[in-house]
């Protein structure tokens, strides 16, 4: 079933179905998470691929470990129901999971991928 509207996480409009894509998973059609406009722009800054974007991406992981490890006091401590919720938010990147729940930025990638967790797009 998809909603007349919807409110996009990422600019926080609260828009009509058109503005968003569809999604089709597991049988069921919804739309994606975020607003096409935003998608598009998040799409762009990964793009392309090249080895600038992934040491981009390996300088934001080292980082954000960096950070979020000085101040992890449930580093390896055992994943509570509440905290999966959270980690599997589609609205949070790791590094805001890692700080909301005092984990480090590698205890929620690692433990995303286990999960089977997908990013919104
Ligand atoms: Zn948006």
């Amino acid at each position: 079933m998809i909603p007349e509207t919807k409110r996009c996480p990422r600019c926080g409009e609260t828009k009509e179905a058109k503005h968003f894509s569809p999604r089709r998973r597991r049988g069921t059609v919804g739309l994606h998470s975020y607003c096409k406009p935003c998608t598009a722009k998040y799409v762009r800054g990964f793009q392309p691929n090249g080895p600038e974007t992934r040491e981009r991406g390996l300088r934001y992981a080292v980082d954000s470990q960096a950070q979020t490890v000085q101040q992890a006091p449930r580093r390896q401590a055992l994943w509570t129901q509440q905290e999966i919720a959270v980690a599997m938010r589609q609205d949070l990147t790791a590094h805001e999971v890692a700080e909301r729940l005092g984990r480090t930025y590698y205890g929620v990638t690692k433990f995303r991928v286990r999960r089977g967790y997908r990013s919104p797009l």
